[in-house]
């Protein structure tokens, strides 16, 4: 899964590029940078790979969230419609908008239920934000067609699902935006960072300022520069953006090596009884990080995923029990435990997070069990898993 098995002379060249400049900011220096331009490299690269008008690099995939919030126009005392099962960032840069978090169900593509959002809908949605979860994706063609329909801004979440597809078009591009990370353990890291992407240039250009302090980037003089709009710092260095930009040119042989290890566990599995693959809409676009099943029941799968532990193999998660993927283990989210007060505790309107009704989501939580899929596995570690997950899960 992670970018990091495959580090190697590209990324030490990128990165010794920067550090012989001396130039680890993004913007500006044009003389001594010695036409160094990772991270605007990085954007235009990563833009064009996966088929999007804009690309802006940010110092993580939460700070990409925020940006593209901001970018939306999601306000104070919005509703951001947000699945349960997702990293707690997704829920942080919402509620740090100052929106308000409305939960819909899951369903078994371990992602929103289309056929959830309707009941979440309430005068007040201003965003559906869908997380393609495990590197796969969701019904992104019925959840767009909900969002075209009702009036609502798509954002999409696609930080666990760089080079994944639907239909042949890239995760990330279905929306008004779409967020990806390159934290330590995603599909491509850069230590930190993450990105943007949107066809809206108007859109792209706010995110653009807004992540710098409002700088517009018109001409070279920074200190020259506009400021149309206040913002904040959401920049990443060049440092980063450099390992970036080597990892981004090994995705697809990243892509490719995760897919075949992935569909020889899966064929070697299929044949077990009483066990079942999520659902994945189009299973050519499956970006392959993470082999997810189900069992038939909660107490099954809590017992299967400490056997499998026990039998040696690794990198299994139950997410049900995990404190930071799913919603029954986040007090300090459902409590609005924060640093300063939350301002969507001035909206009595708000969902009670003390009495969330999600029981299709627990359901499906309850029984499922996902395995992360390496890149450095060899033939002999595949095969002795593929042993291993077959005697626990026959039993
Ligand atoms: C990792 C992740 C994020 C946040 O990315 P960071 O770069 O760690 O800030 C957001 N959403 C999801 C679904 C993630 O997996």
């Amino acid at each position: 899964m992670p970018g990091f098995e495959v580090f190697g002379d590209e990324e030490r060249k990128e990165v010794q590029d920067v550090l012989d400049s001396g130039v680890l900011f993004r913007y500006g220096f044009d003389q001594a940078r010695n036409n160094h331009w990772k991270a605007e490299t990085f954007e235009k690269e990563l833009a064009e790979k996966i088929g999007a008008g804009h690309c802006h690099l940010c110092s993580s995939g939460t700070a990409a969230l925020s940006v593209a919030l901001a970018a939306c126009g999601v306000v104070v005392g919005d509703e951001v419609i947000v699945p349960p099962f997702t990293f707690v960032a997704t829920i942080e840069a919402v509620m740090s908008a100052g929106a308000v978090p409305v939960f819909a169900d899951i369903d078994e593509t371990l992602c929103l239920d289309p056929e959830s959002l309707e009941k979440a809908l309430t005068p007040r949605t201003k965003a559906v934000l869908v997380v393609h979860m495990c590197g796969a994706m969701a019904e992104i063609d019925r959840i767009k067609a909900f969002c075209d329909q009702k009036g609502v801004t798509l954002i999409e979440d696609a930080c666990q699902a760089l080079g994944g597809s639907f239909n042949g078009k890239y995760l990330g591009t279905f929306g008004k935006v779409g967020c990806f990370s390159f934290d330590p353990v995603k599909t491509i890291t850069c230590g930190e960072g993450g990105c943007m992407v949107t066809d809206d240039r108007k859109l792209y250009e706010i995110a653009d300022a807004y992540a710098d302090h409002g700088h517009d980037h018109v001409g070279n003089d920074r200190g020259a520069e506009g400021h149309a709009i206040m913002g904040a710092n959401f920049r990443i260095s060049e440092l980063n953006a450099a390992v970036g930009l080597a990892q981004l040119r090994k995705l697809d042989r990243m892509l490719k090596i995760q897919r075949a290890h992935k569909k020889e566990i899966k064929a070697a599995l299929g044949r077990i009884p009483g066990l079942e693959f999520r659902k994945i809409p189009d299973e050519a676009g499956d970006s392959a990080t993470f082999l997810s099943f189900f069992l038939p029941e909660e107490a099954v799968a809590a017992k299967v995923s400490d056997e499998l532990a026990a039998a040696g193999v690794d990198g299994c998660f139950y997410w049900y029990h995990n404190n930071w993927h799913y919603v029954r283990q986040w007090d300090h989210i459902l409590g609005l435990k924060s640093a300063a007060p939350l301002p969507l505790t001035l909206f009595e309107t708000r969902p009670d997070y003390e009495k969330l009704n999600l029981t299709q989501s627990d359901s499906i939580m309850g029984r499922t069990i996902s395995m992360l899929i390496k890149l450095s596995w060899t033939q002999d570690d595949i095969a002795r898993r593929i042993n291993g997950m077959t005697a626990v899960l026959s039993r």
